[in-house]
């Protein structure tokens, strides 16, 4: 295949993700424990991540929203899996976010569950976007999600956040290292994503991936 040919199929998922992400986005179900867990019928796509990596930022980019995911910011609502229906044709989930320096043991252990318990029963479930600061690379408590996405056979992406805020020489060093350490990984892709809420970086490419995971149109 030419060049043109390749550039022509990135254009058509690239417009392919902007009718996606032009729908309605609604909040449909929130959950803090597992019984509470919406039985819903379209594929999903969730997005995890440490406190404070601009989780809900892009997920408003994405949406071209600008309060979508706060409600999983507002104090109270943090520990709770927030699903949005995109369109009829796929649900983003909200997870909450992982690796708070000051939470108790018990916090800890009652967001393992409810996230094992999510990865564990979700048929629909097609991919995981792991979101990683740029600036910072994974850490221990994104290897443990990590972990637990490959014993759940949860297919999963790591999304570099911020990219705005890192040099592209280091982004490459990062990048390259955390390929190899993917390779070690069963359930993850090996493609990494470069975004930025802030200056829109790799938010079309990025809904061009999503659009592929969604029901058809
Ligand atoms: P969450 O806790 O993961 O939902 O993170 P937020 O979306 O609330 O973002 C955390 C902080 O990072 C906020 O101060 C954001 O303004 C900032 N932030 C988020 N995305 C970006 C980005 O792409 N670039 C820069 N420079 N800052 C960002």
């Amino acid at each position: 295949m030419d060049n043109s040919e390749t550039d022509k199929q990135q254009a058509a998922l690239i417009e392919q993700g902007r009718l996606l992400f032009a729908k309605e986005c609604q909040f449909v179900a929130g959950a803090a424990t597992w019984d509470r867990l919406p039985d819903l019928p379209l594929n999903e796509v969730a997005f995890a991540g440490r406190s404070n990596v601009g989780k809900s930022s892009l997920i408003n980019a994405l949406t071209n929203r600008n309060t979508l995911a706060r409600t999983s910011n507002t104090p109270g609502r943090t520990q709770q899996i927030n699903f949005f229906d995109l369109g009829g044709r796929l649900y983003l989930v909200d997870l909450p976010g992982h690796g708070y320096a000051k939470v108790s043991k018990t916090k800890v252990a009652a967001w393992t569950q409810l996230v094992n318990d999510y990865l564990k029963g979700r048929p629909k479930l097609r991919r995981v976007c792991l979101l990683v600061d740029a600036r910072h690379g994974l850490k221990d408590v994104d290897r443990d999600i990590m972990t637990m996405l490959d014993v759940a056979a949860v297919n999963y992406q790591i999304i570099l956040t911020k990219v705005d805020k890192t040099k592209q020489s280091e982004l490459n060093a990062l990048i390259k290292k955390t390929e190899s350490e993917l390779k070690k990984r069963p359930a993850a892709h090996p493609h990494i994503f470069q975004t930025s809420s802030l200056k829109g970086i790799g938010v079309e490419e990025l809904r061009a991936e999503l659009a592929t995971l969604a029901e058809p149109a």
